[in-house]
């Protein structure tokens, strides 16, 4: 695991987050992750620490509202979800979209997990992921 700095466009928001990006990534074709090309790492909340920015970060929730998508008031940017699921409990996903230091090698790298949130599906892939 590395620790890997992250912000969002404006510089508003910013953080560091211990993540082991070749543990791997997630994509999803939820109606929300969609929309975004959001592209997480699953992260422990004690890996996560925001550095600055609290007050410049607003969520948008939805649906069961559980997840509180954070996002810059100022530039719009993502750069991460805080979320509850069986699967992870509670975690952060973290945009790798946003980190500042993680070398391009290390993202083209990183594998990736397609979910098909879109169906409430968990336990098996999508049938088409290009578009995510
Ligand atoms: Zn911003």
């Amino acid at each position: 695991m590395k620790t890997y700095h992250g912000s969002c466009h404006c510089g508003a928001v910013q953080f560091e987050a211990g993540i082991d990006l070749s543990a791997g990534t997630i994509k999803c074709n939820c109606t929300i992750c969609t929309k975004l090309r959001f592209w997480p790492a699953i992260v422990k909340p004690e890996h996560f620490r925001l550095i600055a920015g609290d007050t410049e970060l607003s969520n948008y929730r939805f649906n069961t509202k559980t997840d509180q998508h954070q996002f810059c008031k100022h530039c719009g940017v993502h750069p991460f979800v805080i979320g509850n699921s069986p699967r992870w409990g509670v975690f952060y996903g973290v945009n790798i979209s946003c980190l500042d230091d993680a070398p391009i090698e290390e993202l083209v790298n990183a594998p990736v997990t397609y979910l098909d949130g879109r169906n409430d599906n968990w336990d098996s892939p999508p049938l088409e992921v290009r578009h995510l």
